[in-house]
Formats: C-alpha cells, sequence, structure tokens
C-alpha cells in the first residue's frame, strides 16, 4: 500500500527531486512506454495488466439506482500548480472534501486528460479532469468531470495563465486562489464503479465518480493544452463483468 500510494503521489504530491530517488520506470501514452508496455516497465506496474477492475472504461450498460447524492465540501485553495511529465495537475489545499456513504474523502489534486480517458457510448469527451481524493483508510475516490468544447471556463484560464514553463516540482503561484467548486456542473447526477488508477501503477483502489453532465472550455483553451499535451488518455478497459451503476 504503501509503495502504491508512494507511485501515485509521484504523480500527486512529490516534488520531481523526491522521485528521482525511488528511480521509477519511466512511461509515456505511446510508443514502447506506452499502455500496452506499462506491465512490462516496472515489476509494481503489473496490475496495468494482470488487473480484473482496470480504468478507463466505456461507459454503455448501465444499472439505474437511487444512488446518495455526492456531497461536495470544497473551499478556494492557494494555486500550486504543477506539469508532472504526464499532465498538468493542481495541488490542493487541506480542507475539501467529498463525503460519500458518511465517509469523508479529501481532496488531494485534480489534473487533466486530453481527450478524456472515459467513453460513454463509445465516445471521447474533449477533456476530463479527475479530482483525487482519499479518506483515512488510504481508499481513493476520483470524481471525473468532462469537457465538452464551448464558452471559456474561467477557473480553467486561471490555471492555463499560469502554466508551468518547465516540467517539474509544484509552484504556489503568488496572489491566486481557485475555488474548484466552480469547476462543477449544477447537475451533479453520476455513473459509479470500481476501477483503478489509469496511470501506473494501476492499483485498484479506486471508487469512480463520473459525472453525467459536461461543464465547458473554448476551443482556444483546449488547444492550449494540447499545446503541452497532445494525448494523455490510457485506452478503455474491459468491464470484466463490473456493474456501473447510473444515478437517477
Ligand atoms: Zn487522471
Amino acid at each position: 500500500m504503501k509503495r502504491t500510494l508512494t507511485s501515485l503521489l509521484c504523480a500527486a504530491l512529490l516534488p520531481a527531486a523526491a522521485f528521482a530517488a525511488d528511480k521509477p520506470a519511466h512511461w509515456s501514452y505511446e510508443g514502447v512506454t506506452g499502455p500496452q508496455n506499462w506491465a512490462k516497465l516496472e515489476q509494481d506496474f503489473s496490475t496495468c495488466t494482470l488487473g480484473h477492475n482496470q480504468s478507463p472504461i466505456d461507459i454503455r450498460k448501465t444499472a439505474k439506482a437511487k444512488l446518495p447524492p455526492l456531497e461536495f465540501s470544497y473551499s478556494p485553495s492557494p494555486l500550486k500548480i504543477l506539469d508532472n511529465g504526464h499532465t498538468i495537475q493542481v495541488n490542493y489545499a487541506a480542507g475539501s472534501s467529498i463525503t460519500i456513504d458518511g465517509k469523508r474523502y479529501e481532496l488531494l489534486q485534480f489534473h487533466f486528460h486530453k481527450p478524456s480517458e472515459e467513453k460513454i457510448n463509445g465516445r471521447s469527451y474533449p477533456m476530463v479532469a479527475h479530482l483525487v481524493h482519499r479518506n483515512e483508510e488510504g481508499k481513493l475516490a476520483v470524481v471525473a468531470v468532462l469537457f465538452r468544447k464551448g464558452a471559456d471556463n474561467p477557473l480553467v484560464q486561471t490555471l492555463w495563465d499560469a502554466l508551468p514553463k518547465e516540467k517539474g516540482e509544484a509552484q504556489e503561484v503568488a496572489g491566486v486562489n481557485i475555488d474548484i467548486g466552480k469547476l462543477l456542473p449544477a447537475a451533479q447526477g453520476y455513473y459509479n464503479f470500481a476501477g483503478s488508477l489509469t496511470t501506473p501503477p494501476c492499483s485498484e483502489e479506486v471508487n469512480w465518480f463520473v459525472l453525467k453532465t459536461p461543464v465547458e472550455m473554448s476551443d482556444a483553451q483546449l488547444k492550449r493544452f494540447a499545446h503541452i499535451y497532445k494525448h494523455n488518455a490510457r485506452p478503455t478497459q474491459p468491464l470484466n463483468g463490473r456493474t456501473v451503476q447510473e444515478s437517477l
């Protein structure tokens, strides 16, 4: 678990120097270090191939159910942003959380994929944000916010205005606060399923909540991200009998 979390947090919280010492295998989204070969790059990555509950998935058949609403309790945070070599990520200040079935999950960070890793009926969206939360027991809950092309997104603009020029550790942007709550759509119905990290080590410890209603970002904003990461999405993985629940 410790190793798994360390690997996750490599992409999350630790400065670049901290994981240089760990010597993680280099992985990417194409070629010999791409998704098809992740499991071969390091022993710890074997779940990427051997796991049966891998993410992302193509959401098709769902079981509609009266699921509890996601209770968001988000506060503003000073902006801490980094390019971790796989995506643009924002590390969030302590004190923001979601509550699911009475359990509190603290928001650690959020980051972006282009196109969306999740598909709905075979179709991906131009981008997705993954909001990564963890509870006291170390269990993860990721909320996915899909983006369609549309109006300028003010929160995204604040982030893009502060994009790091180089890969590396998080920089606090002086005088800039963000409120991740402003990224959420008004309607917060969701798809829920058991899954994994979508990056090595692909650990199967993630409760996924994909919000059904997308939000918007402009074409110019999509292109700004594409300038740094043209394609950073893992292909969809087999369902292997998992049920996707859909809130009414
Ligand atoms: Zn992600």
